[in-house]
């Protein structure tokens, strides 16, 4: 995809409106988790230090829109990202409440909106709000990859009211990094999909097959794959209704020549705890009453084996209940092979980053996607709103 990038533009005394997704948890009143707030610095500093001014945006959680006269509230407010940015760039930072039509940045260099979704206007991409927001600056820079897949006005109509739009520094990153594992990828290719559900995953199994070599499944979505060959499951998670679609998926690798490895063994128990006794069993053994909580020993040892031989690793899921200890060896083991592996590794997802920190694994996944939703739809084959954007101010 051709796009324009910060660093292809002239930003010196320009000022830039920069989209950011600083949407960082919050519990008991504090920030937990800084990660969003870090990746969005390296923008800020690459604009600041090349002579622009900035005019910042971020939405924090899921306000209402306030209507005329209504003013914001202080679970919503954006305040508490405005000083911790603030402390850690050590900048002074001007934040106001509402969007005006014209400002003065007096003596600051960065001035910040505030939670862009309490704007009227924000959530239906209305078009008078995005001139608004464009009539604040000379160049709009989307660095909100994590937004990317949603259409608003300060990450979509704000672009179609300026001149110049380009992709901030963290926005550069996923798309190269996505761009790597996915469009343009080295093969072999291995794809591991695991989570509890194939019918929240459907769309992204079926994209897969028309891209990678391995696709390998774990979890909820192993369990249905077994069934659809006939094993015994017992009483895992599985669904029903999606035996046919996941047939479907490994007829279609088989076809192509490609392979979806399959356990023999599993991690099983008879209750959904950490308290029961937690046995490997061979599926051919499964009682009616047991669970399939983790893939077997052997499983992992194979998996080891096929990314071994991976040039380009997709990683979306756990393949077990990794939260309880006597269920996340299938997990660990994979995040192991996968760190250890010399292959582009592209891991994104809730659940996969929180296996990837339980187990320390962080430092040797090639890149690590904040994205959530925005990964999923790209995993899925759609075009993200932030692309087509990027695509039509294309110069
Ligand atoms: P997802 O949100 O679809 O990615 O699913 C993640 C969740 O799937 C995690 O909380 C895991 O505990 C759960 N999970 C993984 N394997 C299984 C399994 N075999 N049975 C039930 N839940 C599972």
């Amino acid at each position: 995809m051709k796009y324009r990038k910060i660093t292809d533009l002239n930003i010196a005394g320009k000022i830039l409106f920069i989209r950011t997704d600083m949407n960082v948890p919050i519990i008991d009143g504090k920030i937990s988790d800084y990660t969003r707030i870090d990746s969005g610095i390296k923008t800020i500093n690459y604009a600041l230090e090349n002579g622009a001014k900035i005019v910042l945006a971020t939405h924090l959680g899921r306000p209402e829109e306030l209507i005329f006269g209504q003013s914001i509230k202080d679970e919503d407010s954006v305040k508490i990202i405005c000083d911790a940015l603030s402390y850690r760039i050590n900048k002074k930072i001007k934040l106001i409440s509402t969007v005006p039509a014209q400002f003065d940045f007096e003596d600051y260099d960065i001035v910040m909106l505030e939670n862009v979704r309490c704007n009227l206007g924000e959530k239906i991409n209305n078009p008078e709000l995005g001139k608004k927001y464009a009539n604040l600056c000379d160049i709009f820079v989307h660095d909100a990859f994590a937004s990317g897949h949603r259409k608003e006005a300060s990450t979509d109509s704000v672009g179609d009211f300026c001149d110049d739009v380009c992709a901030g520094i963290q926005m550069t990153e996923e798309i190269e990094s996505i761009n790597q594992a996915l469009d343009n990828p080295q093969k072999p290719v291995v794809a591991i999909v695991g989570g509890s559900k194939v019918s929240t995953k459907l769309n992204i199994l079926k994209n897969l097959t028309l891209k990678v070599d391995y696709l390998i499944v774990g979890g909820g979505i192993l369990n249905t794959f077994l069934l659809s060959l006939n094993k015994k499951v017992g009483k895992s998670l599985v669904e029903k209704n999606l035996v046919e679609a996941s047939q479907e998926i490994m007829d279609t690798m088989n076809k192509k020549g490609k392979k979806v490895p399959l356990p023999a063994t599993v991690i099983t128990s008879k209750h959904f705890n950490n308290d029961d006794p937690a046995i490997e069993k061979n599926l051919t053994d499964l009682d009616s009453d047991d669970m399939i909580l983790d893939i077997g020993v052997s499983f992992s040892d194979e998996i080891d084996k096929i990314i071994s031989t991976a040039k380009t690793i997709i990683w979306n899921g756990p393949v077990g209940v990794f939260e309880f200890d006597k269920f996340a060896n299938g997990t660990k083991r994979l995040g192991e092979s996968i760190a250890k592996s010399g292959a582009y590794s592209l891991a994104g997802g809730g659940d996969t980053i929180s296996a990837i920190n339980k187990f320390n694994l962080a430092k040797n996944i090639s890149y690590i996607s904040t994205a959530g939703g925005a990964l999923l739809e790209y995993l899925e084959g759609k075009e993200l709103p932030v692309f087509s954007l990027l695509r039509r101010k294309y110069k």
